[in-house]
């Protein structure tokens, strides 16, 4: 498993860091993104704090631990300049909180997130064909996702991104240890929104660009 969007205690997960990393280690994660939710007021406080967490980890552990951010409810209009200011700072994996369903996001965040071309948008929601393919030409990764409060629209994600070849990847948005997932319950997930087998180890091979990972194992 590749996951590339999860939550410590930087931001509104339950766990350290480190205990994060190796609990996901112990579920046979190749690798991790640690993705704390930031604005203005804590993205120059979590990035060194994560990106030096990930840095011994990666040390010691064979894991993949990746230092990034996920940008959450800003004004559109910034979300340019706080995507430049959180790869300066160390950030490897940008994600873009999305319009979710589940959440007043302001209209237009997908729009900014694609333009200011993250790694990742995350739930986007009920995202339009426009914007996928807009995705698709920036290189922008889109996620399914298996936290429970976002996941109503992926069915509607899958089929318009295999459409438009819009490239996906599936995250979990862990907060709490129990979010965590195997390789197992990844395949039987995808597979419930309507995957076959090439369809999954896409997804799989997308992660592995993203977090820089050669398929043996994790790479220094
Ligand atoms: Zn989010
Ligand atoms: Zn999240």
């Amino acid at each position: 498993m590749i996951d590339l969007h999860t939550h410590s205690l930087l931001s509104d997960g339950v766990l350290l860091p480190s205990e994060l990393v190796r609990r996901a280690e112990e579920k046979g994660y190749e690798a991790i993104a640690i993705t704390d939710h930031v604005d203005f007021s804590n993205i120059d406080f979590v990035i060194p704090r994560i990106a030096k967490t990930c840095k011994i980890l990666n040390k010691y552990w064979k894991i993949k631990s990746i230092p990034g951010v996920e940008i959450t409810h800003v004004p559109p209009e910034s979300i340019k300049g706080l995507v430049k200011f959180a790869r300066g700072a160390g950030a490897k994996i940008v994600v873009g909180h999305g319009e979710t369903i589940s959440e007043p996001v302001l209209s237009g965040t997908n729009r900014a997130f694609i333009e200011a071309r993250v790694d990742i948008l995350a739930h986007p929601g009920m995202i339009c064909a426009e914007d996928i393919r807009l995705a698709k030409k920036r290189g922008v990764f889109l996620e399914i996702t298996a936290r429970k409060s976002h996941s109503k629209p992926n069915k509607r994600l899958v089929k318009l991104a295999l459409k438009h070849k819009a490239p996906l990847v599936l995250n979990t948005d862990t907060h709490a240890p129990c979010d965590l997932i195997d390789d197992e319950r990844r395949n039987r997930f995808l597979t419930g929104l309507g995957l076959d087998g090439n369809g999954i180890r896409q997804i799989v091979r997308n992660s592995r660009v993203l977090a820089k990972v050669r398929k043996s194992g994790p790479t220094s």
